[in-house]
């Protein structure tokens, strides 16, 4: 019997505010908290049918003091944070300052640097060991349940993983010319950026969208995939003893890739601040102003998303190969929760992290990211809350 504050009201808090009321045995009360209080009171009008007592308020989160004296208000048991990855840091000094339990689904980058890293969010390690306090990093899909896939192919089937692939499929269609599936300015920062991916101990570079394989993926088939620099492969180079090359794969369609091909060469997805009849704009942050809110694209989107991980090491000597994904369908999770998938694969781990923690399987002083915890009971509640996940050891591999 918990109580949580989450922070943010957009695409990805939507599905948590839903998922959290429907185990309102764990999550008793909920305050929906973000910059715009009329979509938190929208959500809030959308769970009325719950156990769960869900009352809103108006925070802006860039500024520590104002979540500090909404946690002293409200006293919730954990913070989550699904506003947008600006704010961690801010959110992070007030659950030290009241000493409450973090979770947050993307890591730290600065407004001004289209870099994501962990070192800002692993610097606070100490402190919140001190105060006794569990921070939960990138528990969303990816960074997340890939994290926990991860944990639990080495707890159960590898002495040692060599190769990590992750592959991230998403075959849903909304219908129009252009639109990014969760938070565009953040969406497009991601793929426009360098790529990377681990091997042999160091990080190495990519142009953006360089490497491309095309990838036969189970209950959606074949689609182009691009390798993208990604988040947790950061944490898993560390967490994961032994590996030798991690990547990170995404598929986009020939046409998402001309219209930012477009857009980059006319200057729309810079993220520097351009002069505009006296005022200051960002493009990107102008472009995300035009584009479809996520949000908007529930109801229109078909088709399904597949996103999971394949290994390969050994055990016991001898060689072993592992693919695990879940495969979720846009339609299905409109209709359950009133979100697209990205949103949904999004929004539940960030509730079963939360989960975790409160029931004290996930509870212990410090920073983590999800791959240091024990994974089985994060995956049981993956199989009950609507993302059940699938597994091969014959898979196709990735050259
Ligand atoms: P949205 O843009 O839909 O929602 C963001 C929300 O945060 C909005 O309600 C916004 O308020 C609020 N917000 C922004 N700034 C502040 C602030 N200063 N104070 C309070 N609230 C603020 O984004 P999504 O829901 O699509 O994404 C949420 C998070 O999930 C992002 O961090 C994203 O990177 C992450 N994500 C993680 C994935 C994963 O698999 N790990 C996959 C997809 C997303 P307002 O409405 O006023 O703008």
């Amino acid at each position: 019997m918990s109580k949580a504050l989450i922070i943010g009201a957009g695409g990805v808090a939507s599905v948590v505010v839903h998922k959290c009321c429907q185990n309102s045995d764990v999550f008793e009360e909920i305050c929906i908290a973000s910059r715009t209080l009329s979509k938190c009171d929208a959500l809030k009008e959308q769970v009325k049918k719950y156990k769960t007592k869900v009352t809103t308020a108006q925070v802006d989160a860039d500024k520590t003091e104002e979540v500090i004296a909404l946690i002293e208000k409200f006293k919730p048991d954990i913070v989550i944070n699904v506003a947008l990855p600006y704010q961690d840091l801010t959110i992070m000094d007030a659950c030290l300052a009241t000493k409450v339990d973090y979770l947050d689904t993307a890591n730290y980058e600065p407004l001004d640097t289209a870099k994501f890293e962990y070192k800002w969010q692993w610097a606070y390690r100490e402190r919140f060991e001190k105060a006794g306090i569990t921070a939960v990093l990138g528990c969303g899909f990816d960074p997340g349940v890939t994290g926990v896939f991860t944990a639990y192919a080495l707890k159960h089937y590898f002495d040692e993983i060599h190769t990590i692939d992750i592959l991230d499929a998403n075959a849903g269609d909304h219908g129009y010319p252009f639109a990014t599936n969760f938070n565009p300015e953040i969406n497009i920062r991601e793929v426009t950026a360098k790529g990377s991916y681990f091997e042999n101990g160091q990080f190495i570079e990519t142009e953006p969208m360089e490497i491309k394989r095309v990838y036969n993926f189970p209950e959606i088939g074949e689609k182009d995939m691009y390798l993208l620099h990604h988040e947790e492969i950061e944490s898993l180079a560390l967490n994961v003893p032994g590996i030798k090359r991690i990547r990170f794969f995404m598929t986009f369609s020939e046409r998402y890739l001309t219209h930012l091909r477009v857009l980059q060469n006319v200057g729309m997805t810079s993220i520097g601040p351009i002069d505009f009849e006296g005022h200051k704009i960002v493009p990107l942050q102008f472009l995300k102003a035009v584009l479809p809110d996520p949000a908007s694209l529930g109801p229109r989107t078909k088709g399904k998303t597949n996103i999971g991980c394949i290994y390969t090491g050994i055990k016991d000597g001898k060689e072993v190969q592992y693919y695990v994904y879940n495969v979720c369908d846009h339609e299905e999770c409109y209709r359950e929760v009133g979100s697209q998938a990205i949103s949904y694969t999004t929004g539940v781990p960030a509730m079963i992290g939360a989960m975790m923690v409160l029931t004290g399987k996930w509870k212990k002083p410090g920073v983590y990211n999800v791959e240091e915890f024990d994974p089985d009971p994060f995956m049981n509640k993956l199989n009950e809350c609507g993302l059940p996940w699938k597994e091969t050891f014959k898979p196709e591999i990735v050259d």
